[in-house]
């Protein structure tokens, strides 16, 4: 089964000045289609062959699990963005936010400084675990929360390749951007 490059579900300048026309160009146009041009060239020939890209991340284990754990991240990552500040957190998100770390500004913080401290690069998530409380986790590299029995809410792409043409070096200018860009309305649903 050929791995398909998902659609954007928004215009390439659509998060822009938060994240850039150029940067979503290569970030998604060069590195997310790189990963999956590279899986379809990994799996023909193995058990994967047919596989989801979920059976990849959960059974897989080096070049196969580091790029389709790459393809589903990406998509999951773009797929949780829209313009700049145009939803909040919903009814039980908010609810969920408030029972886990306090209180929204708590939670914030506390995503910001994960994202902020991962060494190197990785990703940042909002999980739901079996017992239905929100945590924040790092994972290295390709790491999906999947593979630990958790949830997938939302992602921030700590990589540099995600912010360097904008912000270069300074990764929190990005984290405060990517705020700005969370859709509040994908997330709800996936909670
Ligand atoms: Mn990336």
């Amino acid at each position: 089964m050929k791995i398909e490059l998902p659609a954007l579900p928004y215009e390439m300048n659509a998060l822009a000045p938060n994240i850039s026309a150029k940067t979503l160009e290569f970030h998604y146009g060069k590195h997310h289609q790189a990963y999956v041009t590279n899986l379809n060239n990994l799996i023909p020939g193995t058990k994967f062959e047919n596989a989801s890209l979920e059976t990849m991340i959960m059974e897989a284990e080096g070049p196969i699990f580091n790029n389709a754990a790459q393809v589903w991240n990406h998509t999951f990552y773009f797929s949780g963005l829209q313009q700049a500040n145009t939803s909040e957190p919903h009814k039980q998100i908010a609810a969920a936010i408030k029972s886990s770390f306090g209180s929204y500004a708590e939670f914030k913080d506390a995503f910001i400084k994960a994202a902020t401290t991962l060494f190197g690069s990785g990703w940042v998530w909002l999980v739901k675990t079996a017992a239905g409380n929100l945590k924040i986790i790092q994972e290295n590299n390709a790491g999906n929360p999947l593979r630990i029995g958790l949830k997938p809410i939302l992602t921030c792409d700590v990589w540099e390749h995600a912010y360097y043409l904008d912000y270069q070096n300074r990764r929190p200018d990005y984290l405060n951007a990517f705020w700005n860009l969370i859709d509040w309305d994908v997330v709800e649903k996936r909670f």
